[in-house]
């Protein structure tokens, strides 16, 4: 459909029709994941000792044995060929922030030559995809292309099923040839058990029955919905994610409910098939609801085991494009399609839970569990002041670039919040009032009171990066477009760091003779009074918190290039070595796909952007331009004084003005690139933010000025008012 017309388009979206939904006979509970190799499957195609050896493999992520692995594989092969599927493939998570996944079909021949459907352990446990294709940040040479993917058994294998075609998906991490990691996942679960191992030691201290602990995943996915057509008709979105140019539409103004009448139909019957699909592959989703902006929508799930909540989330991402496909819409999922217009995030709300069903952040009714809630508490935010460039680090990219510090998202500056209550509660930890039995009771009183006044304070504060919402933390810096496990894995590591130096220090206590409690509190007032900077309950848009966080040495990154810098700082490769997350030469991979990625997403706007100038905007503005003068020239060769053509002169003169502009930015556009394409990429990509960028936004405004004179009918592009579908 590509080359559309701005008015083919407009019609084509105005005569939509809604596609009718599948909707199953039976309730969602007889069919949720029914396309998962889950509990049921298994049990059903497994035989009860090797169904119990798998799972007990899962729980414990102990090595699995080949003669295992090829049971495994069988009863898996037999259970997805039993629901149509014909071919299987590693997926896995590379850093380009999707998915990816390569198919092999079951068919193969056997030694004589005989056609067989076959699935071994091995081909289950380990592939050989080409690494080539993917960001490898200078870790993988020519001559060593290959890379590995190897099955991670803690995420149920899943039948993505396109059309006709069914495959039977394994979730898998991927190394280079050499083992480096290359993806988003095996940081991710390094991260996991890092942060587990010392979370159980210092649950321990109160509770001996806790042997695991589990991190827990709540993700809140924001997104637009556009027509297909309409997206098709603008080159910026389609190339870009985003809208490099349009004049902002009046306040609230968007098209007649009428003239768009069936479109929240395609809404809803989007939205309904997007949940019955998720749905069978086991994706608990269950809220939805419109968000601020116009078309913008959020889905969220019931919270998962942190691994398989991020192999959800990375799955929907996927299944939205698909299903949108199906109902003639796009699913936008960059962080800032329109200017003006909120953008999305993709709030990640990140809590602890034990073996023995304990939420280790919920401030619970007993007093000896709340010391241990306090723990958890205190180190986290402990933690967060420590590392919070890191964390900050994790979230940027140029799309997320628009939306933190842009007065609709949380600002770049990490700070936590956590209400009155617990800021109370705190205080007087840190005033000492806590130490004695009798102050302990009182502070656990007041903490058992905290769910409800919590909730009244969470709504008040929208504008906190990392705020504390009733029983666990809510990330809010995420980017609606991002693979959470960036700043999960982040999160984990310095959790778990926090949590580490906790025992040692409390261990150090102890043999010096201190009392359990005592020992505890006096850590935690100490924790309280250093990380206090980082606390902050406040107008987070405020140029005032600006200042003031300044001054409290708080880090402000407005943009990638200086953000991901924490990577590259001696305490962050410290802390990516002692917990095993990334080795040195890893982080500094990492880093460099990172900015890579930055300079490519700028370098792809920067071109669509010329593109769009010359090729479209330039021709309307010049045909326009035209029509000026011969009215102009005829009005005068009738004999006419010039005040009957004095306002055409104008607007003439103001188009010229503006075609020379477009021209001279296009050209100190396409001179910066030219002149930074040889620099090493961090200055690559700061000559990009600092340069490139403001010239990107000074020929949005030339662009947009034009859309102000040209005739309508002239004007190529869907206007930003035609793009939104009315509710
Ligand atoms: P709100 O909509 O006010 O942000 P909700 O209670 O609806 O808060 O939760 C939002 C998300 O947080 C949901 O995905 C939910 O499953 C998740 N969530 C709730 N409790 C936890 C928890 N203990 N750990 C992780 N996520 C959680
Ligand atoms: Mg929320």
């Amino acid at each position: 459909m590509a080359n559309i017309t701005r008015f083919e388009a407009l019609r084509t979206a105005a005569q939509r029709q809604r596609v009718a939904v599948a909707v199953p006979e039976e309730l969602t509970s007889a069919f949720f994941a029914s396309q998962v190799f889950g509990e049921q499957a298994m049990q059903t195609y497994l035989s009860p000792p090797i169904y119990k050896q798998i799972r007990h493999i899962m729980d414990t992520n102990l090595p699995l044995s080949r003669e295992l692995a090829d049971l495994v594989a069988d009863g898996m092969r037999k259970w997805a060929q039993a629901q149509g599927v014909t071919h299987f493939a590693h997926w896995f998570q590379p850093l380009t922030g999707r998915t990816a996944e390569k198919h092999d079909s079951f068919f193969t021949l056997d030694h004589n030559g005989r056609a067989i459907e076959e699935f071994l352990g091995d081909a289950l446990v380990q592939q050989e995809p080409d690494g080539s294709s993917f960001p490898g940040g200078g870790l993988r040479t020519t001559f060593e292309a290959r890379g590995y993917t190897a099955w991670d058994p803690t995420s149920p294998a899943f039948i993505l099923a396109v059309g006709e075609a069914k495959t039977l998906c394994i979730p898998t991490i991927f190394v280079t040839y050499g083992g480096h990691s290359l993806d988003y996942k095996l940081p991710l679960l390094k991260s996991q058990g890092f942060l587990e191992q010392y979370a159980v030691k210092v649950c321990q201290l109160f509770d001996p029955q806790v042997n695991n602990v589990f991190i827990t995943l709540g993700w809140e996915q924001e997104y637009f919905l556009l027509d297909e057509a309409l997206f098709e008709a603008r080159i910026d979105l389609a190339m870009t994610g985003r809208t490099l140019v349009g004049k902002k539409a009046a306040k609230g103004q968007q098209l007649d409910d009428h003239y768009f009448g069936t479109i929240p139909r395609r809404v809803y019957a989007f939205m309904r098939d997007l949940e019955i699909e998720a749905h069978k592959l086991g994706i608990p989703v269950r809220t939805r609801h419109n968000e601020v902006a116009p078309n913008q929508y959020e889905l969220a799930p019931i919270y998962e085991s942190l691994n398989v909540a991020i192999d959800h989330n990375q799955l929907l991402m996927d299944l939205m494009d698909r299903i949108g496909l199906r109902h003639h819409l796009r699913v936008l999922l960059h962080e800032k399609p329109f200017a003006g217009v909120n953008g999305s995030g993709k709030h990640n709300n990140w809590s602890l839970a034990t073996n023995t069903g304990k939420n280790l952040l919920s401030p619970g009714k007993n007093p000896g569990k709340n010391l241990q809630f306090l723990t958890f508490f205190v180190t986290t935010i402990k933690a967060v002041h420590r590392y919070a460039d890191l964390l900050r680090a994790s979230v940027a990219s140029a799309s997320n670039d628009h939306r933190l510090g842009a007065n609709e998202a949380p600002p770049a500056i990490i700070s936590v919040f956590i209400g009155e209550a617990l800021t109370r509660i705190l205080d007087q930890i840190e005033q000492g009032v806590a130490i004695s039995e009798e102050g302990l009771k009182q502070i656990m009183n007041l903490v058992d009171s905290i769910p409800n006044l919590e909730q009244d304070n969470t709504d008040r504060n929208r504008t906190s990066p990392f705020a504390f919402t009733g029983n666990k933390f809510e990330v809010r810096m995420v980017g609606s477009s991002m693979n959470c496990a960036a700043p999960m894995t982040v999160l984990n590591m310095m959790v778990g760091k926090q949590l580490k130096d906790f025992c040692a220090e409390y261990d150090a206590l102890i043999a010096e003779g201190r009392q359990k409690e005592s020992a505890i509190l006096s850590i935690l007032k100490r924790y309280i009074t250093e990380s206090k900077a980082i606390r902050f309950e406040g107008d987070g848009y405020s140029d005032a918190w600006r200042d003031e966080a300044a001054a409290r040495g708080l880090g402000n990154y407005g943009d990638t290039p200086a953000a991901l810098d924490a990577y590259t700082t001696d305490w962050a490769k410290a802390l990516f070595a002692e917990s095993k997350v990334l080795s040195e030469e890893e982080l500094h991979a990492h880093h460099e796909v990172r900015l890579e990625s930055y300079i490519l997403q700028l370098q792809i706007e920067a071109r669509t952007l010329k593109e769009i100038a010359i090729n479209h905007i330039a021709p309307a503005a010049i045909k326009y331009q035209n029509e000026l003068a011969q009215n102009i020239l005829q009005l005068k060769q009738l004999g006419l004084e010039q005040s009957h053509y004095e306002a055409q002169q104008q607007w003439l003169g103001y188009i010229s003005e503006n075609i020379q502009l477009l021209y001279k930015d296009i050209e100190a556009m396409s001179a910066t690139r030219k002149a930074a394409a040889d620099l090493p990429s961090r200055a690559h990509a700061q000559a990009y933010c600092e340069q490139l960028k403001p010239l990107m936004a000074s020929l949005r405004d030339t662009v947009d000025a034009l859309e102000n004179l040209v005739a309508d009918e002239y004007w190529p592009l869907p206007k930003y008012r035609e793009l939104f579908i009315s509710r």
